[in-house]
């Protein structure tokens, strides 16, 4: 019987500030394979369909569980993780391509830094004194715990932004991740002493008022973060503390 190929198109770049070309490639099929497992093949036998020899395509991974956000990509024109994206459950050729609001290092890796650079700017985290027992933390209900349980799943991947059609080199939006962040770190007892400091981010230039409201970014995220509910949670906190400015 004859092998079963896979067909993989790999938008490849070699830096920054190259072109972006296409190449092509077959890989043999076997069971339980997932996109990381593919691009291990590729390293290892870095050889295109027409049988030239290449560089081997470069790309992150680290936990492959879906929790470190190392390996996302764009996978037959979706933003998502490769490790668990299943070869059996995509549609062939595999096309693979790195995101594109973030510049380009090589290949399938991206630079994601400006993700981080939005976390410190809405200050999300919990300000602690740790130079004395600080006791016990304030108590809060079950129902807020599993609401900021959820928010707090966001392992900072970038497929919400990459989905914005609002975010991106053209733009100052600081996008719905760090929204996110903002509803989840405002609604902590402690977290909220740095409420006003959040909300000021928030009403400026690249803050709430810049998202068009497509929700694009809510039905790409991998973790079911609601998205479009931080966003009116924190759209609706932001109009309060604008009215509370003017006072
Ligand atoms: S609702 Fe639309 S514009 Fe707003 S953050 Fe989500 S994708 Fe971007
Ligand atoms: S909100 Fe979801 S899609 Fe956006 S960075 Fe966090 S985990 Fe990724």
């Amino acid at each position: 019987m004859a092998e079963k190929v896979i067909e993989v198109r790999l938008k490849r770049q070699l830096s920054h500030d190259t072109a972006p070309y296409w190449e092509t490639y077959h890989v043999a099929w076997r069971e339980n394979l997932n996109v990381i497992a593919l691009l291990m093949e590729l390293r290892q036998n870095p050889v295109t369909a027409d049988g030239t020899a290449v560089t081997p395509p470069a790309w992150e991974a680290a936990c492959l569980e879906e929790v470190c956000g190392t390996c996302s990509m764009i996978i037959n024109g979706k933003p998502r993780q490769a490790c668990s994206a299943l070869v059996d459950s995509l549609t062939w050729p595999i096309e693979l391509e790195p995101f594109s609001k973030f510049p380009v290092v090589r290949d399938l890796i991206t630079d994601r830094a400006k993700m981080f650079d939005h976390l410190k700017d809405v200050k999300a985290w919990i300000p602690l004194d740790g130079t004395y027992d600080l006791g016990s933390g304030p108590r809060y209900s079950q129902t807020l715990a599993l609401e900021r349980y959820k928010l707090s799943e966001c392992m900072t991947c970038g497929c919400c932004l990459e989905a914005c059609p609002q975010y991106g080199p053209q733009s100052p939006f600081i996008g719905p991740q760090a929204v996110s962040q903002v509803r989840l770190f405002n609604s902590h007892p402690t977290g909220a002493m740095e409420k006003d400091a959040r909300l000021d981010v928030m009403m400026q230039e690249g803050g709430i008022a810049d998202c068009g409201d497509a929700q694009n970014c809510v039905k790409v995220c991998p973790k079911h973060i609601p998205l479009t509910e931080s966003i009116a949670d924190v759209s609706a906190q932001t109009t309060v503390h604008a009215f509370k400015s003017l006072c």
